[in-house]
């Protein structure tokens, strides 16, 4: 299933934060530094539970122990995705509806509010509870760099953008978009091309 977001109908767009939004990689990559002496590459991040080469550590359990014990050093000291600001500005201009859900815990979205303000990307909701399967949620679009989610959201009958990460397998959820960034995302999705500094075909800044 397929969507065009240039359209007068607006649409509910369900993104994901980590790895869609911000890039959540190197600072996980700086704790698991810190924490074990390992330094680790990002493409060595293939899935979200392994061992820590030479410990007993699982990337799975430091990212959520980072979130646990340094929240604000963690969240707040990551990057936006190249294009991930003006993205959600333009969809927020389109009038179209931005749902923020992650799987993070829920103690930790007003860090996540925080750091959206900071980067001035625009959303209309928070999902305080977000289930395993973002299938269930309201929406028409799930934007979201992990494959499972993005699935989950094609058998519910929404459309799906994947955003190609080291540890996301486009082959089971070809039906979506797939792409590797924020332009090539929007493209696919119904933006005209962007001449930096004008209004674009619609009108909008
Ligand atoms: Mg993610």
């Amino acid at each position: 299933m397929t969507v065009r977001l240039n359209g007068e109908a607006s649409k509910t767009v369900l993104l994901d934060v980590d790895g869609t939004l911000c890039a959540n990689t190197p600072r996980l990559i700086e704790y698991v530094r810190q924490e074990c002496g390992i330094e680790l590459a990002r493409e060595e991040i293939t899935e979200w539970s392994f061992s820590i080469p030479g410990t007993d550590s699982d990337i799975g359990e430091l990212l959520h122990r980072a979130i646990d014990e340094r929240p604000e050093w963690f969240l707040l000291g990551m990057a936006p995705i190249e294009g991930a600001t003006e993205a959600a500005r333009w969809l927020h201009n389109q009038g179209h509806t931005i749902r923020i859900a992650t799987h993070r815990p829920p103690e930790s979205h007003p860090i996540t509010a925080q750091w959206l303000e900071e980067h001035d990307i625009p959303y209309d909701e928070m999902i305080q509870e977000v289930p395993r399967n973002k299938g269930l949620l309201a929406g028409d679009l799930l934007i979201d760099d992990y494959h499972v989610n993005v699935a989950n959201a094609l058998a519910a009958g929404k459309a799906g953008g994947l955003f190609v990460q080291p540890y996301s397998d486009p082959s089971v959820c070809s039906s979506a978009v797939i792409a590797e960034d924020w332009s090539t995302m929007l493209s696919a999705l119904g933006r005209k091309p962007q001449v930096a500094g004008e209004a674009d075909a619609e009108g909008h800044q």
